[in-house]
């Protein structure tokens, strides 16, 4: 059962004291940010009040809208569109079944919006409560964790996730996530979060943005409509590219705490939406030559990301497809190839480093007067190297000498010749 014999054998995050730190720290920073973001007061360290103390976080009526948001995705979810696709073998060998529908729910959602913003529905209440809604965000986030950390135990150790089954740190594994692939039926809970109700909610709230804008007569600005139309093209790759999601480390190796919850539900759709909630209160105006470059960036970016991670995609679910049968690879003990060349033989991750120049191109918009709207480069900087050292450790247990010999040939992880 799940409270049985430990099985990881390295606590990740700090251990235990990690663990609660950043209980405490991703929806505080989330909160702390977003009031940044609107007051005129432009000093990070200058905590800004909240308008009315603590209780004023709790809306009831948000609360049921952030409800309502979930229940329509999962709704969406299990509509009988889209195709089924096949996850890589578990411990056991057997294969989950995944619903490949996320792009279809995002066109329905918009149409539903489009609708609704036609018969008179006013977005910017979203951005006049964000933090109300943050903050439901963060406790349905707390509700879920709890819910699935109660019912991992009594899963069987082989449905537990190895990193988060330290035995009987509660709270470890509360934050690191106990269960693997928490599921009800076939209502994959971690798989279902991971795209669905935060990006495209995210995607929600920059419309919010753009629709304040216009409201308070700043807008449509040429930094919003950038930010908005890069962000939609991340996240419209991200749903249209689905499967891809079934080989990354979230599903294959994490378990669904509140690690991934929060960050799913709270953090991806209320920080990420930062530069244009930045935008709203603090316009700017940049030149068209800016404008294209920053285009470039972006271009550049999402070239390196794409390629990389659909090349890695198609090679582990069959090397010999005709896309990548003609890079060069080394054998492992397990049977699994490691690629040598094309992106994945520039650096051991290239799929960051095009995420990175991506995120780079996001904030350019917003010009230099703050650091605020560089918030996210910077702190997915240090998530992605924190996220190659520690894939870089599995690896190294799991393929053993065949890593060593990939990172002899492929000597930086992340930026050509810097690291
Ligand atoms: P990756 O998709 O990079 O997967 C890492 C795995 O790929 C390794 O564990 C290994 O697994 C396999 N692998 C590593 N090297 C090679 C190689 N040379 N040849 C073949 N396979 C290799 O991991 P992530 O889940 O971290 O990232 C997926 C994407 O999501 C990235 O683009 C990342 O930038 C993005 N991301 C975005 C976030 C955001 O908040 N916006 C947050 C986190 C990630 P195995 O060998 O077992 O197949």
């Amino acid at each position: 059962m799940g409270q049985g014999k430990a099985a990881v054998k390295e606590l990740e995050f700090g251990g235990p004291l990690g663990s609660v730190a950043l209980l405490v720290l991703l929806p505080c920073t989330t909160l702390y940010l977003i009031l940044l973001c609107g007051s005129q007061d432009s000093g990070v360290l200058s905590v800004p009040a909240l308008p009315g103390g603590l209780a004023w976080l709790w809306d009831a009526q948000v609360f049921g809208i952030c409800v309502a948001w979930m229940l329509f995705q999962a709704l969406l979810y299990t509509l009988p569109v889209g195709h089924v696709a096949e996850g890589l073998p578990l411990k056991n060998g057997k294969k989950l079944k995944y619903k490949i529908n996320a792009f279809q729910a995002f066109i329905i959602t918009l149409a539903t919006l489009g609708l609704a913003v036609y018969y008179g529905l006013d977005l910017s209440y979203i951005h006049d409560r964000l933090l109300q809604f943050a903050f439901s965000a963060i406790l349905i986030s707390l509700l879920l964790s709890a819910y699935l950390y109660a019912r991992s135990l009594n899963k069987p150790e082989s449905e537990l996730a190895t990193g988060g089954n330290s035995g009987k740190i509660f709270i470890y594994d509360f934050f690191m996530g106990h269960e693997l692939n928490p599921r009800i039926g076939s209502f994959d809970f971690k798989y279902f979060c991971e795209l669905r109700p935060g990006l495209i909610g995210w995607m929600v709230i920059n419309l919010a943005m753009l629709h304040k804008e216009i409201q308070q007569g700043t807008g449509p600005s040429l930094p919003l409509i950038l930010v908005i139309i890069f962000q939609f093209i991340y996240v419209a790759d991200a749903l249209w590219n689905e499967e891809c999601i079934l080989t990354t480390m979230d599903i294959v190796h994490d378990g669904f705490g509140f690690m991934l919850v929060c960050g799913d539900l709270a953090w991806v759709p209320f920080v990420y939406s930062l530069q244009a909630n930045y935008l709203v209160s603090h316009p700017q105006s940049i030149s068209y030559a800016s404008a294209a470059l920053i285009c470039v960036v972006k271009g550049v970016g999402y070239v390196i990301f794409r390629g990389a991670n659909s090349q890695k995609n198609a090679f582990r679910r069959n090397p010999n497809d005709h896309a990548v049968s003609h890079l060069k690879s080394i054998p492992t003990a397990s049977g699994k190839r490691l690629l040598v060349s094309g992106w994945w033989g520039l650096v051991r991750h290239p799929n960051y480093l095009g995420d990175l120049v991506m995120a780079l191109s996001w904030s350019l918009p917003c010009g230099f007067s703050h650091i605020l709207p560089y918030f996210y480069v910077l702190y997915f900087l240090g998530l992605l190297v924190h996220r190659e050292a520690r894939d870089a450790n599995q690896c190294g247990k799991k393929y053993g000498a065949a890593w060593e010999d990939y990172c002899n040939r492929v000597k930086y992880r992340i930026f050509p010749f810097i690291y």
